[in-house]
């Protein structure tokens, strides 16, 4: 009981700035720093402008969220402020989603990385309590990527999967391999795999992933007895399991691939629009979730299309936005900032 006072107080939607240290490259440039981080919960960006007769003026923007990190922080204080408290909401019922957003190269992915990992271990270790153990609770992992809007298994050759509802409010992504997770190491192990299968084009690994969304998803299953032995060799263990509460790690397509509309390459600005229809739907979806609204407007995107068990019912979101401090970086550093501001 004590569990789940503690568990209302963790807060819906949470909204969380990382900011990533200058680069060699950006030092070696000489740029500036222009992101002054004040107190746990707000920062400021300097902007860097020119007068009309070209004189150097700076215009300072404040934005305030639940946690602002700079960039002394570590990867498990990430882990400690984000995902940690959500992860005793998951064993009630909770469908916990925590998403990356910024710029390629703003730190999504090295932020994203090893929080699954820290969550397996906790998830595991509450898994061996004997409470769980006598629920038979199971952990479940799955990890696919959504590229130009269709669906793509990460841990099975990059096998194409199809979405289907079955009206009752349940996703259900066709052919999804899940596997069963019984400690760490073999989380590390499916996490690499998956990373090693993302999309790469020719143009290199990072170019290309960043136009895809990676997610990564940790289902806690009760294993449901089938007494009778025939009904068991047919149906497989996932028919036989139901969904206690699971968490969704998504890492997604850079922002700025959303503005390749214009892109002479057809095939980069059908991404690009994609890609814009989706985080655009993702805002609209978490401000619908944020304000108890009835109607989510999930449909907006395959992303949104995907995650629709994630947005109804008990739902945790946490939106990790990550930002770049070199001057160079400004106006798509504004334009995150923005966004995450308009999600909260
Ligand atoms: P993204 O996934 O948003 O494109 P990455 O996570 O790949 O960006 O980060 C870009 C580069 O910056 C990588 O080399 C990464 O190791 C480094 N980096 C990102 N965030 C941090 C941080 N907080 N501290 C140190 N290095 C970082
Ligand atoms: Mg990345």
């Amino acid at each position: 009981k004590e569990n789940s006072t503690k568990e209302s107080n963790v807060a819906k939607i949470k909204v969380v700035v990382r900011k990533r240290p200058l680069n060699k490259k950006e030092k070696s440039r000489k740029e500036d720093d222009i992101i002054t981080v004040n107190d746990n919960v707000c920062l400021t960006v300097h902007e860097p402008k020119l007068k009309v007769d070209l004189t150097a003026y700076v215009e300072k923007h404040e934005f305030c969220f639940d946690a602002v990190l700079d960039e002394q922080v570590t990867n498990d204080e990430v882990y400690r402020v984000t995902v940690e408290p959500i992860i005793p909401t998951i064993f009630e019922r909770t469908k916990a989603t925590c998403f990356a957003y910024g710029q390629t190269g703003s730190g999504k992915t090295y932020t994203m990385q090893p929080l699954p990992l820290r969550a397996a271990e906790d998830i595991v270790r509450l898994l061996n309590k004997p409470y769980y153990r006598n629920q038979k609770f199971k952990l479940w992992l799955s990890y696919f990527e959504i590229y130009g809007g269709k669906l793509f298994d990460l841990l099975c050759d990059r096998r194409k999967l199809l979405m289907r509802e079955d009206g009752k409010q349940q996703v259900c992504i066709v052919g999804l391999q899940e596997f069963e997770v019984l400690d760490v190491l073999m989380v590390k192990e499916f996490i690499e795999k998956g990373n090693a299968a993302r999309s790469t084009g020719s143009t290199g690994a990072n170019e290309e992933s960043s136009r895809s969304h990676a997610i990564l998803q940790l289902a806690i299953k009760k294993h449901k007895e089938v007494e009778d032995n025939r009904r068991q060799k047919e149906s497989n263990e996932l028919r036989s399991s139901k969904v206690i509460g699971k968490i969704s790690f998504i890492d997604l397509a850079g922002s700025e691939r959303g503005a390749d509309t214009t892109d002479n390459d057809r095939q980069t600005r059908i991404e690009g629009a994609e890609i814009n229809k989706s985080l655009l739907a993702l805002k609209e979806c978490i401000r619908a979730l944020d304000n108890d609204q009835i109607h989510i407007p999930f449909r907006g995107s395959k992303l949104t299309e995907v995650l629709r068990d994630s947005f109804v019912g008990n739902s945790r979101t946490v939106m990790i936005s990550c930002i770049s401090p070199n001057a160079g970086s400004c106006e798509h550093t504004l334009n995150t900032l923005r966004y995450a501001d308009r999600v909260k």
